[in-house]
C-alpha cells in the first residue's frame, strides 16, 4: 500500500537537493571559524547560504542569524525586543504557535492576546484601539503576528498590523515558518523587525532555522560562548543543516504552478467532503489561506480518532488538538475562532507539500469518508426515514 503523507505543516520530507547539499557539506567538513582552507571553504558555504536566505526575504546578509530552528529564532527575537528595556509588553495573536506564545509567557514581558475573528483573522480594529490607548510607561509595544497559521493556513494581515504599530514605534515579530516557500515573504513589505524561519517545513533538514532582523531591531545574545553569527549566537554553526536549508529555499523558488494545482485539489477536496457530510466545518474557509492546508471537523468525531483511522488506511495527517500530559486539549486555534469544544476537539489538519500530488486529495477523501461512515454514520435523510 502506498502511504500518502499529508502532514507537511508538521515537517516536510527532505528534498533531494537539500539532502545532497547537506551531505556534501558534511563530507567536506571544516570549522567555519578556522582560518585554513577547510575552514574558509566551510565559511564560504555558510555565507552563500546566508545570501540565499537574505535574498529570499529581501534583507541584507548581515541581518540573517542562523539558529537551531524557528523556536530558537522566536525566543531570541522576544528576548532581543526586551533587551535594554526596549519593550515590556507583548501583544500576541490568539492563534500563534506555542513557540511564540510560550516564549512570550516565559519572558519578562506582560502578555496580551490579540483576538481573531470567526475566520481566524487578526482583529485589526482591536489592535488599533489597543495601540491608541498605549501609554508611554508601557514601553515600546512588541506585536507578534504570524504570517500564516500552522493549523488552518489562514494568512494574517501582517503588513496592516505593522502599519498600525508604526504609530507607536512598535516592534513587529513575524513567524513566517508556514508561509515561506508558499507565498511571498518580504521583510519590508511585511514591516517586520523580526522574521522567524524554519528549515524542516520547506523540505530542508530539521534542526535549522533563521532569525532575520530589521535594520534597527534590538538583539541580545542568549547563548554565550564564541563570537559566531556576528556575536548574536554563540556555538559552532550547523554547517550541513544550514547548507541543506538554503538548498531547500532555492528549490522552493520555482513552485508557483505546483501550489496552484495543490490549492485547486485542496478546494475540491473540501467541496466534496462538505457535499458528502454537510455537517462538516471547514476552519477559515472564508479567509485568505495558504493553498497547502485544510483544517476541518466533523463535530463529535475526535481528531485523535481520525488520525488513527487514517493512519491505518495509509494516510498521515495531524490533529489540531494537542496532546499534553496524555490528555487531548482542544485546538487552541479553533477555540480562538469561537468554535465550540465539539469542533475544537474534532479539527483535523491536512497539509500538502513539495512532493504532494493533487491525487493525494482523492486518496484522503476516500479514506476519510469510509472512516467517517464507520465512526459517525450520517444521519438518515428525512426522505429515507419517512420510508422506513
Ligand atoms: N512556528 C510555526 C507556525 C510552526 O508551525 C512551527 C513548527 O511546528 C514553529 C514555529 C517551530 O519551528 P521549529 O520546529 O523550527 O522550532
Amino acid at each position: 500500500m502506498r502511504r500518502v503523507y499529508l502532514d507537511h505543516a508538521a515537517g516536510s520530507p527532505v528534498r533531494p537537493q537539500a539532502a545532497a547539499a547537506a551531505a556534501e557539506a558534511l563530507a567536506a567538513g571544516g570549522n567555519p571559524s578556522s582560518v585554513h582552507g577547510e575552514g574558509r571553504r566551510a565559511r564560504a558555504r555558510i555565507e552563500a547560504a546566508r545570501r540565499t536566505i537574505a535574498e529570499t526575504v529581501g534583507a541584507g546578509e548581515a541581518f540573517v542569524v542562523f539558529t537551531s530552528g524557528a523556536t530558537e529564532a522566536l525566543n531570541l527575537a522576544i528576548a532581543g525586543a526586551m533587551a535594554a528595556g526596549a519593550s515590556r509588553r507583548i501583544l500576541v495573536s490568539a492563534v500563534e504557535h506555542d513557540a511564540v506564545r510560550e516564549a512570550a509567557i516565559h519572558s519578562i514581558a506582560d502578555v496580551e492576546i490579540i483576538p481573531v475573528d470567526a475566520r481566524g483573522v487578526l482583529d485589526l480594529a482591536w489592535l488599533e484601539a489597543r495601540l491608541a490607548a498605549w501609554r508611554s510607561e508601557e514601553g515600546r509595544p512588541l506585536v507578534a503576528a504570524m504570517l500564516a497559521n500552522n493549523e488552518t493556513g489562514v494568512v494574517q494581515p501582517v503588513a496592516e498590523a505593522a502599519r498600525l504599530g508604526r504609530a507607536k514605534n512598535a516592534l513587529m515579530l513575524v513567524d513566517a515558518v508556514q508561509a515561506l516557500g508558499k507565498i511571498g515573504v518580504a521583510m519590508s513589505g511585511l514591516g517586520a523587525d523580526y522574521l522567524a524561519l524554519s528549515g524542516h517545513k520547506i523540505g530542508g533538514p530539521p534542526g535549522v532555522g533563521a532569525l532575520v532582523l530589521g535594520a534597527n531591531a534590538p538583539l541580545a545574545r542568549r547563548q554565550h560562548g564564541g563570537g559566531q553569527e556576528r556575536g548574536h549566537r554563540a556555538g559552532t554553526e550547523n554547517l550541513p543543516g544550514i547548507a541543506g536549508f538554503a538548498a531547500a529555499v532555492e528549490a522552493a523558488r520555482e513552485e508557483a504552478g505546483h501550489w496552484a494545482a495543490i490549492g485547486a485539489a485542496r478546494d475540491g477536496l473540501e467541496a466534496r467532503l462538505h457535499a458528502a457530510r454537510p455537517e462538516l466545518v471547514v476552519l477559515g474557509a472564508d479567509a485568505p489561506r495558504l493553498p497547502t492546508i485544510s483544517s476541518f471537523a466533523l463535530p463529535g468525531w475526535s481528531a485523535e480518532g481520525q488520525v488513527m483511522a487514517l493512519d491505518l488506511a495509509g494516510v498521515a495527517v495531524s490533529a489540531g488538538a494537542a496532546c499534553s500530559s496524555g490528555k487531548m486539549r482542544p485546538s487552541q486555534v479553533a477555540t480562538a475562532m469561537g468554535l465550540g469544544e465539539e469542533v475544537a476537539r474534532a479539527a483535523l489538519r491536512v497539509s500538502f507539500g513539495w512532493n504532494s500530488r493533487p491525487e493525494d486529495a482523492h486518496v484522503l477523501e476516500a479514506a476519510w469518508l469510509a472512516a467517517a461512515a464507520r465512526a459517525r454514520p450520517a444521519a438518515p435523510s428525512l426522505a429515507l426515514s419517512k420510508e422506513a
